[in-house]
């Protein structure tokens, strides 16, 4: 048996599609940052990964197209209006948390 058949993975459904879930690991001056890279499990669209990534500041990023086309401009509108930062997210960060990857 190869290594990375006995290897463990964790595939996690967020929104009716399969994303194998895996943990990446940051060394040196970034070894406080978090990040996990969410691949679509059934490619045939052939997405490249989405890297959701917790910055040592706190500071939460995706890479798919909602958090950066959308999510920051509704977090920008919401901190307006409750006169609050509110943090920018999307469906990856959401389900993370959910699960307790992400705090
Ligand atoms: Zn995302």
């Amino acid at each position: 048996m190869s290594e990375s058949s006995e290897k463990a993975q964790l595939y996690l459904l967020i929104s009716g599609k399969y994303y194998l879930v895996e943990r990446i690991r940051f060394e040196g001056e970034r070894a406080a940052t978090r990040g996990w890279r969410l691949t679509h499990f059934d490619d045939k669209l052939n997405h490249s990964p989405y890297c959701v990534i917790r910055q040592p500041s706190g500071r939460l990023s995706c890479e798919c197209a909602h958090f950066t086309f959308a999510a920051q401009e509704e977090a920008l509108q919401k901190s307006r209006e409750s006169k609050q930062r509110i943090e920018p997210t999307c469906k990856h960060i959401d389900a993370l948390k959910q699960i307790g990857l992400l705090k």
